[in-house]
């Protein structure tokens, strides 16, 4: 049987593997095991293919007996939060979140806004092999109706979590990168709720994605980099394709890694609940444990993927949840991968400090994170994996802390390394963390030569036998 669905919901080229035909299949097969006597829900992003597929979802559904509420063009944590508020069974958003423009895909949400599990993706996978997807007779159809206010309901939803009247007093500027991504559709509306003064760019929906790729990474906010400190801003912002990420600028115009917005929040969190558990995949910065601990807050890891964090933050009742690279998840609104709700967040942080961004970051322990990748064939995939801990010297005094959840991670007290194989390409990644970039570097060197080695000396080996 085949896999479809990735760490975090299916992805496909337009046109290629992804037709007409795979998502009425998939979409059938959604319906067929999630569905029930109640709606489901259809949203999209703003690619190009996404009111086409929409439209073909709700066909679908339809057809099968379902009625369908369609929420609209929305970020994907915008319908997250609507699909348990609008009595859904389940909700489908068409998105491919920051892929390139060619790409589109396919995500189920559960009742209770939480992406499908494991579980459900792999009985969806199962009911779309055996081309199961149910048929009604002309009198059963289901109708097809735009549920209105879907977004509006979401900000109201991310404002309640804030201080609004603090933001509004601090009145600060925002340069806000929407990367032409779903979330123009409500960013700048929610800066414009806290009576902030906004410079918009990439602002207008456009699935091309003519002003940046979609992914919000340094490499690809130079625009946003330059124009923080030329408007005098106090901070920018940049969400991926379906604006549950969000990265941040600070007042100088400089690049802030995710771990460091991560950590900061994680702090605040914790402060506010007065201490309490934070989920993290072990690919995260070692800082958010050092920041929580004194506020009797503690970090469970988990695999990498934010589904996973969400649902392990369910589970331990968490106070706060996310990744290194912009994801966080704020369980009092709703426990998904939030952009509004995480500029929500920092913008009140920055409010009730009347501090400036870069100064809150300085404040952080000085950690330097080092992510790496190495090309290994698949086939050898675990046989690396099997010899990593040898190779890492795991284990081999007390102060070593071996955390095999997701690949092999070594914690030692100068910094930590892991190595995991990616979910989906034919490499291993190398995530090195040290308290100074020389001693980071360093590390990430040497442990590339090792896992570099040791894939030639099992090449080798393979190809002798
Ligand atoms: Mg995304």
């Amino acid at each position: 049987m085949g896999r479809y669905f990735g760490t975090n919901g299916i992805r496909e080229v337009v046109g290629d593997s992804l037709t007409a035909r795979f998502v009425t299949d998939m979409v059938g097969a959604i319906g067929e095991v999630v569905g029930d006597g109640r709606p489901i829900a259809v949203a999209w992003d703003g690619r190009t293919s996404s009111p086409a597929f929409a439209r073909i979802a709700s066909g679908t559904l339809s057809l099968g007996g379902f009625e369908v509420q369609e929420l609209g063009v929305m970020p994907t944590p915008c319908a997250q939060y609507n699909v348990p508020r609008v009595g859904a069974s389940c909700g489908v958003i068409i998105t491919a979140s920051h892929n390139p423009p060619e790409f589109n895909g396919i995500k189920g949400i559960a009742d209770d806004g939480l992406e499908f599990t494991p579980q459900t993706e792999e009985a969806v996978e199962k009911a779309f092999a055996e081309g199961k997807a149910r048929r009604v007779a002309y009198d059963r159809v289901g109708g097809i109706r735009p549920e209105e206010g879907s977004i509006e309901r979401y900000l109201a939803g991310v404002r309640a979590q804030v201080d609004g009247e603090s933001i509004r007093r601090r009145a600060l500027r925002v340069v806000m990168d929407c990367g032409n991504g779903a979330s123009a559709v409500s960013g700048p509306a929610l800066l414009g709720q806290f009576g902030l003064r906004y410079v918009s760019i990439n602002g207008n929906l456009d699935g091309r994605f003519p002003g940046r790729p979609s992914e919000p990474t340094e490499a690809n906010l130079k625009d946003l980099l330059a124009s923080v400190p030329a408007y005098h801003a106090d901070l920018g912002v940049a969400h991926d394709g379906d604006a549950d990420r969000a990265v941040f600028v600070d007042e100088k115009g400089r690049f802030i890694p995710g771990e460091k917005v991560l950590t900061l929040l994680a702090r605040e969190e914790v402060r506010a609940a007065g201490g309490g558990t934070v989920v993290t995949p072990v690919t995260s910065s070692q800082s958010v444990e050092d920041v929580i601990a004194p506020l009797g807050g503690k970090v469970h890891y988990t695999r990498v993927g934010s589904p996973v964090v969400a649902r392990a933050m369910a589970e331990t009742k968490a106070v706060f949840g996310g990744e290194e690279n912009g994801g966080c998840l704020f369980p009092r609104h709703q426990c998904a991968r939030d952009g509004a709700m995480t500029l929500a967040k920092v913008l009140e942080l920055l409010s009730k400090t009347g501090k400036p961004l870069s100064q809150l970051l300085e404040e952080l322990p000085p950690y330097f994170l080092i992510k790496r990748k190495v090309e290994c064939p698949i086939a050898l995939r675990q046989q690396v994996l099997a010899e990593v801990p040898s190779l890492l010297d795991a284990g081999k005094d007390a102060s070593t802390r071996v955390i095999t959840l997701d690949g092999v991670k070594v914690v030692t007290p100068r910094g930590w390394v892991l190595v995991r194989p990616s979910g989906t390409e034919p490499i291993y990644r190398v995530f090195v963390e040290a308290k100074d970039r020389a001693a980071a570097e360093q590390l990430a060197n040497t442990t590339l030569e090792k896992v570099e080695g040791l894939i030639r000396k099992l090449q080798g080996t393979r190809a002798e036998a």
